[in-house]
């Protein structure tokens, strides 16, 4: 990516945080918190997720046979289905569809797919006007938007904002202002257009092979009045949507509106088996049928494939077939929080599971236009109803975009400095130096302090920013030049004569060339509590490499890691980590990397720092033996994203609780830092904006210690207060 090309995607964000920023972080945010407070009222949250992930892959799994057992049940029923191989060939039976009818007027109700293929376009090209119903829908049809969230897609949009638009396309004779008002007139103009319609036209959030039954999830009831007033409905759906039977529905309608919107339920869930033989109501009494004689209405469900097939073969895309689109993914990430949809989205689709559904049906260039915007945070997999792993399929859209690419005209300049593995891909150069950080660091730490002094100095900064877009306005954290590893090594035996128990505190990239004193206080605090520590030579995690998409740099470093613990787990020693990011790969991301034998054992011995400590102490351990509160410390702590996803996060609460500190927790879902995110210059201002939210909070708190756990988190608090966090670890140091 050229500077021009970074400076306009910056200038996009900007943009976009000023005018839409506060709309959607107000809204996604207030989902968020109701999904999880609605969860909470489940008694069993992960055995729902578990069955809807099982219903799903084992729909996915017999898709072709229950296409031709839906096809079969509503062919029987008296509707037609079309399975349309691509967009134009939708639009072409739909618009045939509208020809037989004699249509003048569609009446759509929400439908992303639709929104897919573009239907409006080609049927206002035949002459037939398309009215949206979703009010939402119908809001951006009037501005001519496109949607910025997949479930609200007005999202971006202030009620004065709408107030004005109705008032420039109206001149409504009394003015409109409060939602109320907006909502009773939106509903009065569309109930005349709904009423006087053809052709009226719905998606399908699922399809039952079994009985034909496309079940609708809604806040409004339009879709209801499309299917039930005009003579013909044609449904268009994705052929993902299918699961076997009507009994299969159940624990999506308990998750759907609980992940999306955090309601315990939709305003509607409508069941229809059409062709429907309801009768049409009349709008101002809606008690009296007016359908004069036998009810004869046409169904035609359009089948969509535009890649969808493609994407069940392909085993890294075939995850994203699972997803019930209820928008969790989008409202949980931070990066989505700020800036939304318009900028984290492709043709379609948006927020994280975007980038899996723009690469199968639009392909690579799409998706590249925003995958980056996913930093592999993973507080989406914990949202997701079906257990998606989004992360990990951003990072292989990431890696094949990577393949795809051309390094630019500075690769040269980091071909020496770059020992990665990536032999068929070509990152661009900001990704390769943000991939290959750990050979930095360990240049940065053996030339310190000249290489601090001149990742400092303006004429490198600004060389920085022109040649590899790091932002001048961040600035490097201070290389170590005696590495933990070495400080270990050299130091006098201080070990326990008679251990409880032997660990390997893992010399993460991050704390042994920069966060030493850390990594000392967790040596130090882990003695205290009796148990023998060694901190051996181990590689780099692979994160790194692996957040920019390079995967087998990522796993050359997993092999790496594998080798170097391997003896020490075969003795019976735990792994300690620091860098929730790391333990993340470990007991997560290497399960993709290694073959099992190699990862099972690392997976099933690895800790977290805290997470440690605290079973330590639920052990026999006592607190006394670490550095505790003076009479009413207080702390702010803000723990890493990926901390909270492996829940762990409770356990640093705890144990800063039992040696005396009043803890407060921040809520944000990320930093806004996460990795070299932060640090590139196109998303700087987004990374910030995420930020200031935890800044506040933690300004609030107003405590006497503000604690992190993440090397990122500790920079952007840094950058953010003007004065660095330290880790927990730091707090209970018994040499404090
Ligand atoms: S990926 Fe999961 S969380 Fe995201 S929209 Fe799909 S189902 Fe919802």
């Amino acid at each position: 990516m050229s500077t021009d090309s970074r400076a306009a995607k910056a200038a996009r964000i900007r943009e976009l945080l000023d005018t839409e920023g506060e709309a959607v972080a107000t809204n996604t945010r207030g989902f968020n918190q109701g999904r999880y407070d609605s969860v909470a009222r489940l008694e069993d949250y992960e055995g729902l997720k578990d069955e809807a992930r099982a219903i799903k892959e084992d729909a996915i799994e017999r898709l072709p046979e229950l296409l031709d057992e839906l096809t079969e049940t509503i062919e029987e029923n008296g509707g037609t289905v079309y399975v349309a191989e691509d967009a134009a060939d939708a639009n072409e039976y739909i618009a045939d569809v509208c020809a037989d009818a004699e249509a003048d007027r569609v009446v759509k109700s929400k439908s992303m797919t639709s929104e897919e293929i573009e239907v409006n376009d080609h049927l206002h090209s035949r002459d037939v006007d398309v009215v949206e119903t979703d009010l939402g829908e119908w809001v951006l049809q009037l501005a001519d938007e496109a949607p910025s969230h997949i479930v609200a897609p007005a999202i971006h949009k202030s009620r004065q904002g709408i107030a004005e638009l109705f008032e420039e396309r109206f001149d409504p004779d009394e003015p409109l202002e409060t939602a109320e008002e907006l909502t009773m007139f939106a509903r009065e103009k569309l109930g005349e257009r709904i009423e006087g319609a053809d052709v009226g036209m719905t998606g399908a959030n699922f399809l039952t092979a079994d009985t034909g039954t496309m079940a609708l999830v809604t806040s409004e009831g339009n879709a209801r009045k499309s299917v039930t007033v005009p003579d013909t409905h044609v449904a268009v759906a994705g052929v993902e949507k299918i699961v076997p039977s009507v009994e299969d529905l159940r624990p999506f309608v308990e998750l759907i509106g609980r992940s999306g919107t955090g309601q315990d339920i939709t305003s509607y869930v409508s069941l229809f088996t059409p062709p429907i033989d309801s009768p049409t109501v009349d709008f101002d009494d809606p008690d009296t049928p007016i359908t004069d004689g036998e009810i004869d209405r046409e169904f035609h469900l359009v089948l969509i494939d535009n890649g969808r097939l493609a994407m069940r073969e392909d085993p890294d895309l075939k995850e994203t077939l699972y997803c019930i689109r209820c928008s969790a993914c989008s409202n949980t990430c931070a990066n989505f929080q700020s800036v939304g949809g318009h900028a984290f989205g492709g043709e379609t689709y948006s927020g994280g599971i975007a980038t899996g559904w723009e690469a199968g049906i639009e392909g690579l260039d799409t998706a590249a236009e925003f995958n980056d915007l996913c930093t592999g945070c993973s507080r989406c997999v914990e949202a997701c109803p079906v257990k998606i792993d989004i992360p990990w399929i951003n990072t292989v859209v990431r890696n094949r975009i990577n393949e795809g690419g051309n390094g630019g005209r500075f690769d040269f300049l980091v071909n020496g400095l770059s020992p990665d593995a990536e032999d068929d891909a070509s990152p661009t150069l900001q990704k390769r130096v943000f991939g290959n950080f750990e050979t930095l660091a360990k240049l940065g730490s053996a030339t310190a302090p000249l290489s601090n002094w001149m990742a400092h100095s303006r004429p490198v900064g600004w060389l920085l920013e022109r040649t590899l877009g790091v932002d001048h306005r961040r600035e490097f954290p201070a290389f170590r030049r005696q590495t933990l590893v070495k400080w270990a090594r050299d130091r006098d035996g201080t070990a326990p004569t008679d251990p409880e128990r032997r660990v390997v505190l893992y010399p993460d990239v991050y704390t042994n060339y920069m966060l030493v004193e850390r990594g000392k206080a967790a040596v130090r605090a882990l003695e205290a509590l009796g148990v023998a520590v060694e901190v051996p030579s181990v590689p780099g995690s692979g994160r790194p490499p692996l957040s920019q998409g390079m995967i087998d740099t990522a796993r050359a470093k997993a092999e790496g890691v594998a080798e170097a613990l391997d003896p020490y787990l075969e003795d019976g020693d735990d792994i300690v980590v620091i860098e929730p990011s790391d333990l993340a790969m470990f007991t997560g991301d290497y399960e993709r990397l290694l073959p099992a034998e190699d990862y099972e054992p690392l997976a099933a011995n690895s800790y977290e720092l805290i997470e440690y400590v605290y079973g330590l102490l639920e052990n026999g351990a006592s607190p006394e033996t670490l550095s505790v509160a003076d009479s009413s410390e207080t702390v702010a702590y803000h723990s890493h994203c990926q901390q909270r996803t492996m829940s762990l996060e409770a356990h640093t609460v705890a144990v800063l609780t039992e040696c005396g500190y009043d803890v407060t927790t921040s809520d944000v879902e990320c930093c806004g830092m996460a990795g070299s995110f932060g640090y590139k210059s196109q998303y700087y201002d987004l990374s910030m904006d995420v930020g200031e939210n935890l800044a506040g909070q933690l300004r609030e708190a107003d405590a006497d210690h503000v604690l992190a756990s993440g090397t990122s988190c500790t920079d952007q608090i840094g950058d953010l207060l003007a004065s660095e966090p330290r880790h927990p670890i730091e707090l209970l140091d018994p040499a404090r």
